[in-house]
């Protein structure tokens, strides 16, 4: 069957139908191809494959039809050339640094990004020789003047977790195409369905499919989109290293990415009205959610993105202790730092996402100890407002 319609379609349609892969039994939903080895049909064959001279299957650390399935699924939606797939996210990241990156080059990330992104640049990169910069997402001349002639990759999650702080791709795209360097998104919080990082001039996206892409908490894995060039470099760490995505988590993550768009307009449509609420209450100090229109990410937000997602965070009137007793009262949503989930969460990041930061870092990333997340599930609205009022009857 041609595909010639994949040329010309929608992101829902590519969610649903790019990267089949049918068999001669006419299965309608995905097959899992549930094996590490493939037979060759001669030596000769055998021979071609391992040397990559004919295209095909050789061992399913780094080919195989499931995993492919998801690869091109992620590619199409995010408008790139191709993908990795990988064990997690944190997979997606190190296998992209350990690729594209060598002993002495630089690198300059957002001081925001996920806590162990900040580990992996900090503590291992560095140990084998690679510097890093941080700066602020959203100040674009901090990243110009970190720049140097070492600096091989910008690296930036936006929106932020947990304020929501929105970085301007279109306007770092442009520094790093200046300097003559690599510009990886980490879209985990948007996902495709919100935002396309590659359309805005970025190099490289970076996911962890754990959250969002999945969409009910079942798997971890991760994901690399880019130029087919990019890509090659990226699938040879996998083949060497061997940090690859499983044929079932692949097989999720397909099922996942035929929902993303509908689930994604629920996340952000009842993280709305969540932010709406809380950002009138007489016990919120602070509500931060992007699409609030006093939210200093507002505008580019709605410039870059298509919602603006699924998670939030307010500072209550009172103290730490008023905020366990906040998250203690509620009843249905699930206390943990997961998000990307059905299910809503809630979680006091100054005791636990950013619970190793010291007092001096909590305070320049803006963590304060009355601080709670919120990752909006997709429960009824009005069930969740009832959460939120059994919290602040506590406090
Ligand atoms: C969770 C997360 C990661 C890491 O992904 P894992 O699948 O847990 O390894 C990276 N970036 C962001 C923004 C995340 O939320």
């Amino acid at each position: 069957m041609t595909e010639d319609f994949l040329d010309t379609a929608g992101i829902h349609t590519l969610a649903i139908r790019a990267g089949i892969n049918r068999t001669a039994e006419g299965e309608h939903s995905e097959a899992i191809f549930a094996t590490s080895s493939y037979v060759f049909n001669s030596a000769e064959e055998a021979a071609a494959r391992f040397a990559g001279n004919e295209p095909g299957n050789v061992y399913s650390r780094y080919t195989n039809p499931t995993v492919n399935t998801f690869q091109e699924r992620i590619a199409a939606m995010e408008g790139g050339e191709a993908a990795v797939a990988t064990a997690s996210g944190m997979a997606a990241i190190l296998s992209t640094c350990m690729a594209l990156l060598k002993a002495g080059d630089h690198v300059v990330c957002s001081r925001s990004v996920f806590g162990t992104t900040t580990v992996l640049f900090s503590k291992y990169l560095q140990k084998f020789g690679v510097k890093v910069s941080t700066v602020s997402l959203t100040a674009l001349n901090e990243w110009q003047a970190a720049i140097t002639p070492d600096t091989q990759l910008m690296f930036c999650e936006t929106p932020s977790n947990p304020l929501c702080h929105v970085a301007d791709i279109a306007g770092l795209a442009a520094i790093a195409k200046a300097n003559n360097c690599l510009f990886a998104v980490d879209n985990c919080f948007c996902t495709p369905a919100l935002q396309k990082p590659l359309s805005l001039g970025a190099d490289i996206v970076i996911h962890s499919a754990t959250k969002y892409l999945d969409g009910q908490g079942r798997c971890l894995g991760g994901a690399v989109v880019g130029s087919q060039q990019l890509m090659d470099e990226v699938l040879g760490f996998i083949r060497t290293c061997g940090p690859s995505m499983s044929p079932f988590n692949a097989w999720v993550f397909s099922k996942g990415l035929e929902t993303l768009g509908l689930r994604m307009k629920v996340h952000s449509s009842n993280a709305q009205a969540l932010a709406e609420y809380l950002n009138t209450h007489a016990k919120v100090e602070t509500t931060y959610y992007a699409g609030l229109p006093g939210h200093p990410g507002h505008a580019l937000a709605a410039k870059q993105q298509s919602a603006f997602g699924g998670v939030l965070s307010f500072e209550v009137k009172g103290d730490q202790a008023a905020c366990w007793r906040f998250i203690n009262a509620t009843q249905l949503m699930s206390l943990t730092a997961n998000l990307g989930d059905a299910k809503t969460t809630i979680v006091h990041p100054a005791t636990t996402t950013h619970g190793r930061l010291s007092d001096e870092d909590k305070a320049a990333a803006g963590i304060k100890a009355n601080l709670i997340r919120i990752a909006v599930g997709l429960e009824d609205i009005e069930d969740l407002l009832a959460d939120l009022e059994r919290g602040f009857a506590a406090i």
